[in-house]
């Protein structure tokens, strides 16, 4: 009997076979709500923020309905995903070709900012699936280089981030050249009423999904941010790495290559330390994992990719040797510490060009970080370019909660990216399309 979860799904085995090379045991609740309704052949609308797993909730099912559907030798665009920004796009094109990578499917990701013609190549070829952000997209549908008349599933990624850069006029005239018999599958981290209506002007009919965002943290973690100019942040790993009270701890680096270079610089300074990212063979990650679990290695040095398939306990430290680009995945990083009513220290290394990242995890958690300014590499320059801008965005009134360093929940914007909940949702009028 096989015991993966993903198995009950009722996806491709090759599909799942791929997601055993990724290390994921585990749908997380974005998953289990959409992919059997997707499935179905059902249309979307799921609040869920980045970090969710939201990315292969929909593209699992997508993948596994084109493979399976007859039309893989037609000659026509059948899946599209339209999604806010360049990075996004590319990120999604990179779960496409990893989830997909034992399907005979194709796949080409259009963005702006970059020559055009490798895309249209790419789009002569005719792929199965099309990741896009809408201005380029546009500009390639105008020069006819693009049908979206056959389209058979249709998914919009971070909705409300569209609705937010000023992208909703393009994604109607997009969504306006596909079939109506199309597959809608709307993906937004809030709900706000404007996002409600677009959603049910686009999706028939749709099994919503909600799941909880992950803006709280556990109150037996302590938080802290170090300033520490980059050069000097493996030092301060260093000294830190050396306390006694640090007997486990997780680190976290932005790339694969950081995380590879953290580890060969720590060992040369004797302290042994072992790298997991998706780089890695399935066998590698697992040693070193096992490793770090039986308390053979003590630093695990790893990136956010594969941080959620990380299940160990008595980590004591999480460390961000780099901020993260997403606030959201600050939270996901420490909440491997302090697990089953531990206790568990964060710390978080911030550079002169991670000010505003700290910001945004400072927003998302409503509360600002306590800085450490007592240890051997702190810059005065940069803790000072952060308290210029806090003071700045105060001065302005802009979106800064924090006056004294205490968040102000009554602040008037506080409420303006509250996250969606249903009750909510009804109770300020926000329409909502008819639920499951
Ligand atoms: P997303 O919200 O789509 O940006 O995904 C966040 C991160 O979680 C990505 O690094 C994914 O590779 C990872 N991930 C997604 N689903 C799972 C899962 N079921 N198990 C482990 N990791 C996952």
């Amino acid at each position: 009997m096989n015991t993966n979860p993903f198995h009950s799904l009722g996806l491709d085995d090759r599909i799942l076979r791929a997601l055993v090379d990724q290390s994921y045991e585990t749908p997380t609740p974005v998953q289990l709500g959409s992919i059997p309704r997707v499935l179905e052949g059902r249309d979307l609308l799921a609040t869920a923020q980045t970090g969710t797993g939201k990315t292969a909730a929909f593209c699992l099912p997508m993948l596994h309905l084109l493979n399976a559907r007859e039309g893989r030798s037609n000659k026509h665009v059948r899946a599209l995903i339209l999604t806010p920004t360049r990075e996004l796009a590319l990120q999604i094109g990179e779960s496409l070709r990893t989830y997909g990578r034992y399907l005979p499917l194709r796949f080409a990701v259009l963005l702006g900012g970059v020559a055009q013609a490798p895309q249209a190549k790419a789009l002569r070829e005719i792929p199965d699936i099309v990741v896009a952000t809408p201005g380029r997209l546009l500009d390639l549908h105008g020069q006819r280089l693009i049908q979206l008349d056959r389209l058979e599933i249709l998914v919009l990624d971070e909705a409300d981030r569209m609705l937010d850069m000023g992208f909703v006029r393009d994604v109607r005239k997009i969504v306006s050249a596909t079939p109506a018999t199309r597959q809608t599958l709307f993906f937004s981290a809030t709900l706000s009423p404007e996002i409600a209506e677009l959603a049910s002007d686009m999706v028939k009919n749709p099994a919503v999904v909600a799941v909880t965002p992950v803006a709280s943290v556990s109150d037996n973690i302590t938080q802290k941010v170090l300033f520490v100019e980059q050069a000097d942040k493996l030092s301060l790993l260093t000294e830190i790495l050396r306390e006694d009270s640090v007997r486990r701890a997780l680190v976290f680096a932005r790339t694969k290559h950081g995380a590879d270079r953290i580890v060969r610089q720590l060992e040369r300074k004797g302290i042994r330390a072992e790298a997991i990212h998706s780089n890695k063979s399935q066998n590698a990650r697992q040693t070193a994992l096992a490793a770090f679990d039986r308390g053979r290695t003590n630093v695990l040095v790893a990136t956010d990719i594969v941080a959620r398939g990380i299940d160990v306990d008595g980590i004591t430290h999480v460390i961000n040797f780099d901020l993260p680009n997403e606030p959201e995945a600050y939270v996901h990083r420490i909440g491997r510490t302090a697990r089953a009513g531990a206790v568990g220290t964060a710390l978080s290394f911030c550079g002169e060009d991670e000010v505003s990242l700290l910001f945004a995890i400072e927003k998302l958690t409503t509360s600002p970080l306590s800085d450490v300014n007592g240890h051997a590499f702190h810059s005065t320059a940069i803790s000072a370019m952060r308290d210029r801008k806090r003071a700045a965005q105060q001065g302005t009134g802009s979106s800064s909660r924090f006056v004294s360093g205490r968040p102000r929940r009554n602040h008037p914007l506080s409420s303006q990216r509250r996250r969606y909940h249903p009750a909510a949702a009804a109770a300020t009028g926000a329409r909502v399309p008819h639920a499951a």
